[in-house]
């Protein structure tokens, strides 16, 4: 008989979100009528920006003339967004990327999880607690790490506690890993990290041969000027990291489907004869052997991002969900709980009341007030004793779910 891939059999069950899933269709089964608001799941729910529509509707009649029509496009993505992507994201804030750098995908998610292709199985590999849940899963898969304790830690990887104690900063470890895995501004923390902090980091990385892997998806929701929005804006970044970015979150992208990665040229990592080999050229090959690219009609949508338009309602967009978050750290705060992030991102990050344990606090809340955050201890050991609130939804959820926790908690 054909076998599998064990390693699947290691992945932690009940996955975060499926338990948070199976919790509320149980809530709502047997109180039918609770009006149940959701600030758990990371998704966007306002609708997609007008001048990205109209650049699909028109790509869609490209779709439809003969001298318009687009078969398959470059497994890198079309020129012309790239070459946006790399002005603006990158050249207007002094970082050294070129569209050839550029990668473009149908997400992040994939990305962050595929880019383990092109490295060995015997890195060491760092993550922070609490974590993006991708990360972690998609090192088990791979047969990285060993089995799961009973706090969901996985044997063989470096967990790099992020928490108020250290002021949500990920401390360089002492020993040597080679992959680091950093998303700031910080999903589900909100925390971001600051130039310096970046700096040491790269200094980590260059002085150890590591490679940090740095998610970005946040980037447009940084509000403080001081705060970088690439890891390419510090010192040496070339040399040792790869970016992941995503129309998701800014744009509204997250059922669209359309993303990128930045994989510098100078990126090198040892092959095991010892010779420096370079990173671009394997994603390279591995995007095109793997990927045959983004639909025409979506990268059309995603490069109206970077028209005057687009610029102008994507802030729309980002303005709205950040004055939401502001709604939730205020009114939780006079509500008597500890608050963390939700300025420079779109979550809030709550320190659960009294110490009881972050599956009690979404039991409770949504018993006592019907809404649905996220249990901190799902994104790691240490994400325990905090829960994750969204600020993504409607302004009228956002101020009813805080009315009822401010009366009820
Ligand atoms: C939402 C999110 C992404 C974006 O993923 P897509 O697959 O591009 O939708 C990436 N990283 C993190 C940490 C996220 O929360």
């Amino acid at each position: 008989m054909a076998t599998i891939n064990d390693n699947y059999l290691k992945l932690k069950a009940g996955y975060l979100f499926p338990e948070i899933g199976r919790r509320v269709s149980a809530f709502a089964e047997a109180n039918p009528d609770a009006p149940i608001i959701k600030l758990g799941i990371g998704d966007v729910t306002e609708p997609l920006p007008e001048a990205c529509r109209s650049a699909m509707v028109t790509a869609v009649e490209d779709m439809g003339n003969r001298d318009s029509f687009k078969g398959y496009g470059p497994e890198q993505g079309y020129g012309w967004l790239r070459e946006k992507i790399a002005a603006h994201d990158f050249q207007a804030r002094g970082c050294d990327v070129d569209a050839g750098e550029i990668f473009i995908s149908d997400g992040s998610k994939c990305d962050c999880g595929n880019i383990l292709d092109i490295f060995g199985d015997n890195n060491t590999i760092a993550v922070t607690d609490p974590v993006y849940p991708v990360y972690v899963d998609t090192n088990v898969m791979a047969g990285h790490t060993g089995p799961c304790n009973d706090q969901g830690e996985y044997e063989g990887l470096t967990y790099l506690p992020i928490n108020a104690g250290n002021n949500f900063t990920a401390q360089i470890p002492s020993q040597k890993v080679d992959l680091i895995y950093l998303c700031f501004p910080n999903n589900p923390t909100g925390a971001v990290a600051s130039k310096s902090h970046l700096q040491d980091w790269v200094n980590y990385a260059k002085s150890h041969g590591s490679i940090i892997l740095f998610d970005a998806a946040y980037e447009a929701f940084i509000t403080d000027p001081e705060i970088p929005h690439s890891i390419y804006e510090i010192e040496g970044a070339r040399d040792c990291a790869i970016e992941f970015r995503s129309f998701s979150k800014n744009a509204g992208f997250t059922g669209t489907r359309c993303a990128l990665t930045v994989v510098p040229k100078t990126l090198m990592a040892k092959a095991a004869d010892e010779s420096d080999v370079e990173l671009w050229k394997l994603w390279n090959r591995r995007q095109s052997t793997k990927f045959n690219g983004v639909s025409y009609i979506v990268q059309r949508g995603a490069e109206a991002v970077y028209s005057e338009a687009g610029q102008e309602q994507t802030k729309g967009l980002i303005s709205f969900y950040l004055e939401n978050a502001k709604i939730i750290r205020e009114k939780l705060t006079a509500a008597g709980l500890q608050v963390f992030g939700g300025v420079n991102a779109p979550y809030v990050w709550v320190q659960t009341p009294n110490g009881i344990s972050s599956w009690d606090f979404f039991d409770q809340l949504l018993n006592k007030t019907n809404v649905v955050g996220t249990p901190g201890s799902g994104f790691g050991a240490a994400g325990e004793g905090y829960f994750r609130i969204s600020a993504f939804n409607s302004r009228a959820n956002v101020e009813e779910a805080m009315r009822r926790i401010t009366a009820n908690l």
